[in-house]
């Protein structure tokens, strides 16, 4: 879950965090990758992108090594952004391309008008026409009702940047064919915004990228309640305006009648990162509120959303304001809040993390979750000890199979 308590202000500013720390060095990642001749070769064939991202997830999902797994993510990276003729060494394609197809004439005038008039807007985006010609030819956009196709092209016009293939395979998910007309449209919206998001930005990836890939292979579901919903799963009106989105099971779910939650791009991603790396982490005694590992799964999630927009680690302020918003006697999380105060060996642990954040240095979450896994057998809060033995999952990497509607 990730809520703030309605009058705190540290994780309400995030803006002000600086976001000059790059993630990784992806220079040497990229190079590693490109000895990989075969997969290289691979990529120059000018099939489908839902072809090569099926094709390469494989490969991924079966891959021993972590290091192994990020070569081949970031193949996939790099080759989704990218035509299939321009991978082949062709011409870009113009908007003359798109508008001339017979695709294009297919479409409804107000379709036609949609793409006509985002790419007049964005004549210097000469990735746009690209993604709009892939998204019209491509089979699965056939298959879609006309209202349907006319929330998957708002999708990517309204997110510049956004890739054709993200945004149709969520078409193929269980949540997307559950939703209903509003929802589709709103979720096309939503995926769009974390594809655009992970496309433009290196230094949020691999976490930007992994977390749009939970959600478009439906090894996470988005749900997106109604206000009478969340009602009935207890928030108040109060909760309502502090809550972004929370996870239960193997959904993540936003809160859209946050006021202004749906207009940031930075919250949408970070709620993104933040729930799906709780559905992830797999932490199954759900009902279990108030123990520690409850105040692990939340920290690593608040922690690791920073990673989603360029910023790792977090900085001293922002943890101190997650600290606050956990432990402090306002906190957000009551029942984080609750264990702290009746646990005496979690409090000590989580009275270091305080003296350390005052004296500039920040806990990472799997130095919190071994300082943990240290009172298992002479903790009685604790409920879930292999919670606390597994390491975490810190970047929302898929370790599953896809799981495919039909
Ligand atoms: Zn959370």
């Amino acid at each position: 879950m990730r809520i703030n308590s309605s009058n705190e202000t540290p994780l309400q500013n995030t803006q002000e965090i600086n976001t000059s720390k790059a993630t990784q060095s992806s220079e040497s990642l990229h190079q590693d990758v490109m000895r990989d001749t075969a997969i290289r070769e691979s990529l120059k064939n000018p099939t489908s992108l839902l072809d090569h991202k099926a094709r390469l997830s494989g490969q991924f999902e079966r891959s021993k090594s972590d290091f192994e797994a990020k070569k081949l993510r970031q193949l996939v990276d790099e080759a989704l952004p990218t035509t299939p003729n321009a991978a082949a060494g062709g011409a870009v394609v113009t908007t003359t391309d798109v508008t001339r197809s017979a695709a294009f004439s297919r479409l409804s005038s107000s379709q036609r008008s949609l793409i006509n008039k985002t790419l007049s807007d964005n004549r210097n985006n000469s990735q746009l026409a690209a993604q709009f010609k892939e998204m019209i030819e491509s089979p699965v956009f056939s298959r879609l009702s006309s209202t349907e196709k006319g929330y998957s092209l708002n999708g990517l016009a309204k997110n510049i940047g956004a890739l054709s293939a993200d945004i149709l395979q969520f078409t193929q998910t269980n949540s997307y064919k559950d939703f209903n007309r509003m929802q589709k449209q709103q979720g096309q919206l939503i995926i769009g915004l974390l594809s655009a998001d992970a496309a433009q930005n290196p230094s949020h990836n691999p976490m930007s990228r992994n977390t749009v890939l939970a959600l478009t292979t439906g090894n996470v579901e988005l749900g997106l309640p109604s206000k009478v919903e969340l009602k009935r799963e207890g928030f108040t009106d109060a909760d309502l305006q502090g809550l972004y989105g929370f996870a239960y099971e193997n959904t993540m779910y936003f809160n859209v009648y946050r006021p202004g939650l749906l207009d940031s791009r930075e919250d949408m991603v970070r709620t993104a990162a933040h729930e799906i790396n709780h559905v992830l982490n797999d932490r199954t005694n759900d009902t279990e509120y108030d123990t520690p590992e409850r105040a692990l799964d939340e920290y690593r999630a608040w922690y690791v959303e920073n990673f989603a927009v360029g910023i790792n680690p977090p900085s001293v302020d922002y943890m101190q304001g997650v600290w606050e918003n956990f432990f402090s006697p306002n906190a957000g999380y009551d029942n984080i809040r609750e264990v702290y105060v009746k646990d005496p060996a979690f409090r000590k642990i989580i009275d270091q993390i305080k003296t350390d954040l005052d004296n500039g240095k920040v806990t990472d979450p799997e130095a919190f979750r071994k300082s943990l896994a240290s009172l298992i057998g002479k903790d009685p809060f604790i409920k879930n000890p292999t919670y606390l033995t597994t390491p975490g999952n810190l970047d929302n990497t898929l370790t599953t199979s896809p799981r495919r509607a039909e």
